[in-house]
């Protein structure tokens, strides 16, 4: 049987009978899959397990089904069976006893808790692009959709290029047919992500893939536009102030996709950009950002900084406190910087002293928590709409703007909203706000005033 290590890659190999709507389940459950780094593998020999997502229709299928779990016990071990005949799992138990675990039909969640349990996913805090508490499953409604894998910058406290490599961009039609499986499957708002989602495509100079009978360039650019045409929210991670971003942005006013940017600037001092050797550095950010909010006056900017970076001083910190005023970022994380095995970084001189990165940090949190207050006290009487998450039975309907991402994000809490369902898109009207959530009640349609 095929072992792995913490070290390898976890590998998946996946066998997918059936119609069409259960390739839309593989669909899912492969992206969610790549999201969270398993590698998917053509040979049963190659792979750590097998999903084998089987159909159950007829007599003719239900043999096709058990014949396939037979093969992919013998030629692997270890056998995760999902689909219609997982529906009954009592067949599929009485000729395999071996498999590791059965599950029915569109049971996405069920069948990646299974894949967790016996191939546990290759967690790494600093490299995952997923927040954190990513491996807690997405909702159906929505999923992340990854792009590209590596990244071509040498940020010196960075070592993902050494770790995963330089930009490698999946073709735009690849992306396309897995955005609009995830759609059938019900999501009805994807998050795109990579390493740098503005550099997306330059790899491979942009090159063209037909998609609904037109050519699509595998440019950041063209991708959102024709997620736009899918009819859900799209939502853009992880781009960088280049101006060809402008592009971008126009489309977010338009109404194509999310006026929702996640920038990571990282910091406001030019002179700790060039230090940590960020992408964009010698761009005018705050330029660049007031272009944007011209062009988009409803843009959302979330980013995520760092304190204490070898070097900063005083003078840095205070310019990145001004660079928060100035850009009025809705959202921010931040941390102290802390030295990373392999990072050029550690050679650095003038490291800051632990209780100074402490201080920075609580004091960039104060600001930008004012700041995040204020912003959100504008959305008091307003009317926007809002995607469901959860239902709780005390406070209503938990969901978020079009201005949160889900898990990092602040929430809207529809305190009336006790009979919406999770994905469900409402107009809902803010009555209260605070740091970092929204109150709200359901809109009243117009007509019944
Ligand atoms: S842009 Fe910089 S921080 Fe981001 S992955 Fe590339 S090297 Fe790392």
């Amino acid at each position: 049987m095929p072992q792995t290590t913490q070290s390898q890659v976890p590998r998946v190999g996946f066998v997918s009978l059936g119609c069409p709507k259960a390739l839309v389940d593989s669909e899912r459950i492969l992206s969610q899959l790549r999201v969270e780094g398993y590698a998917i593998v053509g040979g049963y020999a190659d792979a750590d397990l097998v999903v084998v997502n089987t159909c159950g229709f007829i007599d003719a299928a239900v043999e096709e089904s058990l014949d396939a779990i037979g093969e992919a016990l013998n030629e692997n071990g270890k056998v995760i069976v999902t689909g219609c005949l997982g529906a009954k799992p009592g067949v599929v138990e009485a000729a395999h006893p071996q498999v590791l675990a059965v599950t029915g039909p569109q049971r996405y969640e069920e069948v990646l808790d299974a894949v967790h349990t016996y191939l546990p996913p290759r967690r790494d805090p600093f490299t995952d692009l997923l927040p954190p508490g990513g491996l807690k499953l997405t909702p159906r409604h929505y999923a992340y959709l990854k792009i590209a894998e590596g990244c071509n910058h040498k940020c010196r406290f960075c070592i993902i290029p050494s770790m995963r490599g330089l930009l490698a961009s999946r073709p735009v039609g690849d992306v396309l047919r897995e955005a609009e499986a995830l759609v059938s499957a019900g999501v009805r708002e994807l998050l795109v992500i990579s390493q740098d989602t503005s550099a997306y495509g330059s790899d491979i100079k942009f090159k063209p893939d037909l998609w609904r009978g037109g050519l699509v360039r595998s440019h950041v650019q063209d991708l959102a536009r024709a997620l736009g045409q899918l009819g859900v929210w799209v939502r853009m991670h992880y781009v960088y102030p280049y101006p060809h971003v402008d592009k971008l942005v126009e489309l977010m006013a338009e109404g194509t996709i999310l006026p929702y940017l996640d920038v990571p600037f990282q910091h406001g001092s030019a002179d700790v950009l060039e230090a940590m050797r960020r992408p964009a550095h010698a761009e005018n950010t705050l330029a660049r950002v007031s272009k944007w909010r011209e062009i988009c006056p409803d843009l959302a900017l979330r980013s995520t900084f760092m304190v204490g970076f070898p070097g900063e001083t005083e003078r840095d910190f205070e310019i990145l406190l001004d660079f928060l005023t100035e850009a009025q970022i809705d959202r921010a994380g931040c941390f102290e910087y802390s030295a990373v095995d392999g990072a050029s970084a550690n050679d650095l001189p003038d490291a800051v002293p632990d209780t100074v990165k402490a201080e920075r940090l609580e004091r960039f949190m104060a600001h930008q928590s004012a700041i995040s207050t204020a912003r959100l006290a504008t959305k008091v009487g307003l009317s926007m709409p809002v995607i469901v998450d959860e239902i709780d039975d005390e406070l209503g309907a938990i969901g978020r703007t079009e201005a949160n991402a889900p898990e990092v994000d602040g929430q809207v809490i529809i305190t009336d909203g006790h009979l919406l369902t999770p994905g469900e898109i409402v107009e809902a009207t803010i009555d209260d706000a605070d740091e970092h959530d929204l109150y709200a009640h359901v809109s009243l349609d117009d007509d019944w005033d």
